[in-house]
């Protein structure tokens, strides 16, 4: 008897490519890899007003957005008061000053 479907078997190279674009149901923005997708929609549960078309975070103010984005476009906002040096985290700004300037007070 031959009633049983078989999956298996018939070529393994299945696999396609995911689709390019994996679009929101609740607001028509698309995105180009699904865990974004996933995590712009998690933003409109959570209820965020603003979310990073980046990675799809959500933020709850445009100066909370506006902070994120700098981690995506390295934004330097951390300066040191020594030699003007700029740096795009606090802690590689603690790192300099302690091994350039020996962290002086
Ligand atoms: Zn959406
Ligand atoms: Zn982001
Ligand atoms: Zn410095």
């Amino acid at each position: 008897m031959t009633a049983l479907p078989v999956s298996s078997g018939s070529g393994s190279h299945s696999v396609f490519p995911p689709p390019a674009n994996h679009t929101c149901f609740q607001c028509g923005r698309s995105f180009a890899r699904v865990y974004i997708l996933r995590r712009h929609e998690a933003a409109h549960r959570g209820q965020y007003p603003f979310w990073c078309k980046i990675c799809g975070k959500g933020c709850l103010s445009t100066n909370n957005l506006r902070r994120h984005l700098a981690t995506h476009t390295g934004a330097r906002d951390h300066q040191c008061k020594w030699c003007s040096q700029k740096f795009t985290c606090p802690w590689s700004l603690k790192r300099h000053m302690r091994n350039f300037h020996q962290d002086k007070a």
